[in-house]
């Protein structure tokens, strides 16, 4: 499915390409949707176009070069996930151990059908696996569409327990119930956190049931109930020691994680806002509380292994919170259904599964 313009895909056939000595194709088996997928449909995200997007890719070596082979330890027939980034391997943020902020960094989603060999984006039958990239074999009989919550399940270990350093006895507030919200949830349980609180919208009542289920101790609904006064009640007057912002758009949750959040306690914000100005934004909180903000963009690889390792051992039922199957064809009402514009449709988690055209 290839992105034309502005809220316009179509399907394409595209020539597979041949794979070279330090290069794989891989037979897409699933791809997972997020909110990144609604904004680079609207244009948001400025790619480039024709582009085939899709960023979550899990797939089976359909080819591969020795020298892949040999890097990766893989082979044809084994099922990876990709990771979404290339990067290059040489910039000051490579060499420094964070080649997701690579100085030349690329996203397979962006990469625009006129560079060769074309097959980059996920939303596809066929991609091609460039030697730059990381790659993660996954237990084959998952199904695909479990298999394929690597990517958000990644994200919550990431940002709510790497970033952080959740441990036991930690209390956890997470803004947000989205799928990466209820990762992190699974996550923070996973990390022997004390107590996990989650907010959420009215809407929201089946996502934070969802929470509960997978371990979250109080759910708050932040239009109806005063958020503050219950993190105090929550947390014996303390605050939390972990705040995970993964709402997206909203801006009073980064203003009030300042006072959600307990004395020298970390508070990483994950969920973008559009380029927004924070109103009621006291930095004198920061320095008073000696708060630690930390920004967290992507996944990187140790975060991918967890969410792997935790999927393969079929301890949680993350699977509930997948909600929708969708063909490569129907892209469209994957990403509108995710956007919430398909009225009585609600989707979590959701993923495009090539099987199904
Ligand atoms: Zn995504
Ligand atoms: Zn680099």
């Amino acid at each position: 499915m290839v992105q034309t313009g502005v809220r316009t895909l179509e399907p394409r056939d595209l020539p597979i390409p041949e794979v070279g000595d330090d290069a794989a194709l891989l037979r897409v088996e699933a791809c997972g949707i997020c909110g990144s997928d609604y904004e680079q449909y609207e244009g948001l995200l400025r790619t480039p176009m024709p582009v085939i997007p899709g960023h979550e890719p899990l797939g089976v070596i359909e080819k591969i070069g020795d020298a892949a082979a040999r890097r990766w330890g893989v082979d044809v027939g084994d099922r990876v996930a990709v990771e979404t980034m290339l990067s290059c391997r040489f910039c000051a943020a490579c060499l420094g151990g964070r080649y997701h902020l690579c100085a030349d960094r690329r996203i397979y989603s962006y990469i625009p059908l006129s560079d060769a060999p074309g097959l980059w984006g996920a939303y596809a039958q066929y991609m091609f696996v460039h030697g730059n990239s990381v790659v993660h074999k996954v237990d084959a009989s998952l199904p695909a569409s479990t298999a394929v919550m690597f990517n958000p399940l990644g994200a919550g270990f990431r940002w709510a327990v790497e970033m952080p350093r959740t441990g036991p006895g930690d209390t956890v507030l997470i803004l947000g119930p989205g799928q990466r919200g209820l990762a992190s949830v699974i996550a923070c349980r996973e990390a022997g956190a004390d107590r996990i609180l989650v907010t959420g919208l009215e809407a929201d009542t089946r996502k934070l049931a969802l929470a509960r289920e997978f371990g979250a101790d109080h759910t708050i609904d932040a239009e109806n109930e005063d958020v503050k006064a219950r993190v105090r009640e929550l947390t014996d007057g303390r605050g939390a020691d972990v705040v995970v912002d993964v709402s997206s758009y909203a801006t009073t949750p980064v203003a009030e994680a300042l006072d959600y959040v307990a004395v020298g306690g970390r508070v990483v914000l994950a969920g973008v806002k559009g380029f927004k100005a924070i109103p009621g934004f006291v930095s004198d909180k920061i320095v008073m509380k000696e708060i630690q903000i930390q920004g967290a963009i992507g996944v990187t690889s140790t975060g991918y292994r967890s969410a792997i390792r935790l999927l393969e051992a079929r301890r949680h039922p993350v699977e509930k919170m997948h909600t929708h199957d969708f063909g490569l064809r129907d892209a469209e009402t994957a990403i509108r259904t995710l956007a919430r514009e398909i009225p009585g449709d609600e989707s979590i988690h959701s993923c495009l599964l090539p099987e199904l055209d």
